[in-house]
């Protein structure tokens, strides 16, 4: 029997941070928590599910009689913009500030709960208006602006499954998603401001809809963001937003659905290959996300100022803009733009306008912002600041250390929040009040949830050791299915180990039991007869003072199955001086051992990524391996990899 080895557990991490003495005290939620869920996990599930308003309480938690397919709350009903916007206003919240809008070009939208139940229900109307019923689909195409979040909690209130595509994706991009969705009306803008400039959205929609596949989209509806000139116009089929939305009535009376009722698909970043469409419906996944909210960010509604910097084209938006915070019924900041514009110092001026006290953002905008200097964030008054979080791929030790020194002022917790598009909410988190943090570390599931890491025949590692990470038990939140594909959904998570659910990702527990994520399994790296993971000698690149950010593939190699190369971008004022490769390659073999030591290493400008940051390393693979690229329909920018492909040795 062949047996592969496990994966080696080389980075060393002494570095603790204990919770304040003031947040603990106070936090929402504390050790007991983790006691509860496990003496009766469905019971704390049940307790969390109050926290929603329901029109018909459910009497039975989970319905498990038929995997992977679950059923939570499944015989309760409600409406999820009821529970995201009225209930607020009804209990007397109206006047509080729901979002704070910073436009890309400076304007500025305050809007209170009370502000939102007549949006929200006005375009309810208007969808309705448009033929829209329980059950269609409806793309949603947009920039950030605050009509995006009422286009969704529109679609939700009326029961129509929302499709949310990020709109920098391109027409062919959008046409496969509305295909694949079978959707009857997009809602997108005229365009968005994108560094300084109007950036138009509508010709991608106008070109998608000449794509086959797209002819049943009835209706677009066209928000009026930039005010460009000429958009191209078809009578029979677009209005305008302002012209069918504004005259409708501000009320609008929702409807229960049942718990099980689709809310939204959503297509995952396309990191290790082509996207899927993953299904998530309504009560369970509205219990999740808002006590997730809730307790990874010990809100404190009337006093918390929230700001997700995610795209709300990414689950992070979907859960952590829209239906988290404002379930929880929170004040949140809204930006359009991007983190230079006009300056690099544009998101910490937004923390110190708006007194932010909680921000959730992705370790690439760290790594950015290290890259950029410290001495930017440092001229704003940060000091509102009172919890930091990251999500979206592994933070490197050395970025967390950053993010809470240059950023937290050293006060702030920093939670690395571990989920998936799949998971809908945050899955692994250190609890600001509770855990003592590790830099790098995600360290140990929510109360409530069940993870482990196993080694190739399905069996927990000890402490100390690696292999994958899976879920062992349901969870609220957890997607019910591939849109449209159900033996995909089964086969994608639940084939390879019997009875759990495989995320994708290489784990390993340390000697304290806590989890470190360490990259796609995909990406795993065999060098001589060890798995190395490349989370680990990426976070050794990074901790040397010449690195901002790195990325490691393992290449086909003769002699060691494997070799490991190092695509490096360098800090600001470092300059590709001769020995630099040298020193860095020593640097590796010293924090982690010669075996971890790359074999290349080739500093470029910068790394192929997917539209939500993560980089892909599938592309440099195929580079290191002079092979033609793989699926680049959610790349950033195709330029990137010629770029790269002209550094490499034997290129002219
Ligand atoms: P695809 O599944 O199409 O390849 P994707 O996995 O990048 O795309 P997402 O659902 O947006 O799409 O990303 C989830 C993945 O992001 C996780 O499986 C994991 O690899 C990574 N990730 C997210 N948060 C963390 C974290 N805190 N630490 C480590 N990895 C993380
Ligand atoms: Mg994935």
């Amino acid at each position: 029997m062949n047996e592969s080895p496990s994966l080696a557990n080389l980075l060393k991490e002494e570095r603790r941070f204990t919770p304040p003495a003031e947040l603990a005290a106070r936090a929402n939620v504390t050790a007991t928590a983790y006691e509860q869920a496990e003496n009766d996990r469905l019971g704390f599930w049940a307790t969390q599910a109050r926290r929603l308003t329901w029109g018909t309480e459910p009497t039975e938690t989970l319905d498990w009689s038929n995997p992977p397919f679950a059923k939570w709350f499944a015989d309760g009903k409600l409406n999820v913009a009821y529970n995201c916007v009225d209930r607020h206003v009804e209990a007397g919240l109206g006047d509080r500030v729901a979002i704070h809008f910073e436009g890309e070009p400076g304007d500025t939208r305050t809007i209170t709960y009370a502000d939102l139940q007549r949006e929200v229900s006005q375009a309810a109307n208007a969808l309705t208006e448009l033929g829209v019923t329980a059950g269609d689909r409806v793309a949603i195409y947009l920039p950030m602006i605050p009509e995006t979040i009422v286009a969704m909690l529109a679609c939700a209130r009326i029961g129509a499954p929302h499709s949310v595509v990020f709109g920098g994706f391109s027409a062919d991009a959008l046409a496969t998603r509305i295909e694949d969705a079978d959707a009857r009306v997009v809602i997108t803008a005229d365009g968005g401001f994108r560094k300084g400039n109007p950036s138009a959205l509508k010709p991608a929609v106008d070109e998608a809809l000449t794509r086959p596949g797209t002819e049943r989209v009835r209706h677009v509806l066209v928000v009026r963001r930039t005010g460009q000139p000429d958009v191209e116009w078809h009578e029979e089929r677009d209005l305008w937003w302002h012209e069918v939305v504004d005259r409708q009535p501000e009320q609008h009376t929702p409807q229960d659905f049942d718990a099980e009722h689709p809310l939204f698909i959503l297509y995952t970043s396309g990191t290790t290959g082509k996207p899927k469409g993953i299904l998530h419906t309504t009560a369970g996944y509205l219990t999740q996300v808002a006590y997730t909210h809730h307790a990874v960010f010990d809100l404190k509604p009337e006093s918390d100022v929230f700001w997700c910097t995610a795209d709300v084209g990414w689950v992070t938006g979907h859960s952590y803009i829209v239906y988290g915070p404002l379930a929880n019924g929170a004040t949140e900041v809204l930006y359009e733009g991007t983190p230079d514009s006009p300056h690099k110092g544009r998101w910490w001026e937004i923390v110190e306008k708006y007194g932010v006290t909680l921000l959730y953002t992705a370790p690439t905008a760290i790594r950015a912002c290290m890259k950029w200097g410290d001495e930017i964030p440092a001229k704003f008054d940060l000091t509102s600041l009172r919890i930091l979080g990251s999500v979206g791929e592994p933070i490197n030790p050395e970025a967390w250390v950053w993010y809470r020194h240059h950023i937290g002022g050293d006060r702030t917790p920093v939670v690395d929040t571990w989920w998936q598009t799949e998971t809908g909410g945050i899955m692994i988190s250190p609890l600001p009040g509770v855990t003592n943090a590790k830099p790098g570390s995600a360290q140990v599931p929510l109360p409530g949830i069940s993870a482990t890491v196993v080694d190739d025949e399905g069996q927990a590692v000890p402490d100390g050791g690696g292999g994958y990470l899976v879920l062992t038990d349901p969870w609220p939140a957890m997607l019910r299915t591939i849109w449209g594909d159900d033996e995909r959904f089964r086969s994608t998570y639940w084939s390879r180990f019997e009875g759990s659910y495989f995320a994708g990702d290489g784990a390993k527990k340390d000697e304290d039991g806590d989890v470190w994520l360490l990259g796609r399994v995909d990406d795993v790296m065999l060098v001589s007869g060890h798995n190395i993971s490349t989370t680990e000698v990426e976070s050794a690149l990074v901790a040397h003072p010449k690195v901002a950010e790195a990325a490691v593939v393992g290449a086909t190699d003769p002699e060691t199955t494997q070799a490991i190369c190092a695509f490096v971008i360098l800090r600001g004022a470092v300059t590709e001086a001769e020995g630099l490769t040298e020193e860095l390659r020593t640097h590796v073999a010293k924090q982690l051992g010669p075996i971890a030591k790359p074999k290349r290493i080739l500093p470029v400008a910068e790394l192929p990524k997917t539209r939500s940051g993560k980089i892909m390393r599938r592309l440099l693979r195929d580079v290191a391996e002079n092979r033609a690229l793989g699926d680049v329909s959610t790349l950033t920018d195709t330029s990137v990899m010629d770029l790269i492909q002209a550094k490499l040795p034997g290129a002219d």
